[in-house]
């Protein structure tokens, strides 16, 4: 988004601010002072609640944001930010939802913290004997988070009641695709009746905040259909298994064997980013071959592979009839970006990495272009 500027980090994720929020902010401001305005409070009294209430306002949406973006990280994705402007707040991931649990968690964790501002808001509104300038305050943000509460909850995609609703989906029927068709056609027809509702605001009514209706109805579903359109492209992998897409019979490397063994093995063969550790036949972990970067090359002789390998419990690990695309999803979550397939006595049977299966994805969708 052009013309941000950045409020700087919280919680150790970027916050940015586009100027259009200004705008809006001013607005609010200026339509609570009027509508405040009374004989039993003074105009100044008046305007520093009006200032209070649209900081906190733009707070409130910085806490759903918030709330969205920590749940991310616990789930181990990539978080680029988020930005306050003129249609609210949008905290952006790098790369996929890991999985629908995953989605559904961090959907709904924006709407938790909504529901406890209202709470904390409504608390206070009606707390006995609370001074009427801050009790007026917190029973209009007790309202907005409540409103924004029930807009988010609506199940249409991009809203979080669409994610949550995908994410349902996507659990009940296994098929993220088919999921992500289903909300995001709900999505558009929700987008769609928001602009026609504020076209006859305006025509009929003369009511020019139908305007701000057409202008939510169009960012929504134009954000739908991109989202469906960038899952859609990916379906080209399905009904590809892992086992279309693994690397077979890998160079595997023993726990008790020293990486300068390990190191005179394979020098000589094709290089590999990984190697499944094993132990009497049965997989316990994957070696990055970056361990031969972050151990000193004195070292290597002292240093056995289970000193460095990762854990099979922090691995992915596959069968090879799983789906490609879900290991896709799956290895997209995690920071080694390959996972290890196994058969039902976790013995090795391959290597897959989100590579081999992009490098699948682009082959497959080689075969769908007609000729003019
Ligand atoms: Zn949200």
């Amino acid at each position: 988004m052009g013309d941000t500027f950045s409020l700087g980090r919280v919680a150790g994720i970027k916050i940015g601010l586009n100027w259009s929020v200004l705008l809006l902010m001013a607005l609010i401001m200026f339509s609570l002072a009027t509508s405040w305005r009374s004989d039993t409070i003074s105009d100044e009294a008046t305007f520093a609640m009006a200032v209070a209430a649209s900081i906190l306002f733009f707070g409130s949406i910085l806490a759903h944001e918030l709330g969205h973006a920590v749940q991310a990280r616990r789930d181990g994705m990539g978080i680029d930010g988020i930005t306050l402007w003129l249609l609210g707040g949008v905290a952006r991931f790098k790369g996929n939802f890991p999985g629908a649990g995953a989605e559904f968690r961090i959907a709904i964790a924006g709407p938790a913290v909504s529901a406890l501002l209202a709470g904390v808001f409504i608390g206070l509104w009606a707390l006995p004997g609370m001074p009427e300038v801050i009790a007026q305050v917190a029973g209009w943000l007790g309202l907005i988070n409540l409103l924004l509460l029930a807009f988010n909850l609506i199940p249409a995609l991009p809203l979080d009641g669409g994610r949550i609703l995908r994410s349902a989906l996507w659990a009940w029927r296994g098929n993220m695709v088919g999921a992500t068709r289903i909300a995001g056609g709900l999505g558009r027809g929700f987008a769609y009746l928001l602009m026609g509702g504020g076209v006859l605001l305006i025509l009929l009514v003369g009511d020019l905040s139908g305007l701000w209706l057409v202008l939510l109805g169009w960012f929504l579903s134009s954000a739908a259909t991109a989202e469906t359109r960038a899952i859609t492209a990916q379906s080209g992998l399905e009904g590809v298994t892992v086992r279309d897409v693994m690397v077979e019979q890998p160079v595997t490397a023993s726990p008790s064997e020293t990486l300068d063994r390990l190191h005179g093995t394979v020098v000589w063969g094709p290089p590999f980013t990984a190697y499944p550790v094993v132990d009497r036949g049965v997989a316990v972990g994957l070696l990055p071959s970056r361990c031969f970067n972050e151990v000193p090359q004195a070292r290597w002789p002292v240093t056995a592979v289970a000193d460095c390998m990762v854990p099979l419990q922090d691995v992915e690990t596959f069968s090879a009839d799983s789906s490609a695309l879900d290991a896709m999803f799956a290895l997209q979550g995690g920071g080694l970006g390959r996972g290890l397939v196994v058969d039902e006595h976790q013995r090795i049977m391959g290597l897959v990495s989100v590579t081999d299966i992009a490098r699948a994805l682009r082959m497959r969708q080689a075969f769908v272009d007609p000729i003019g």
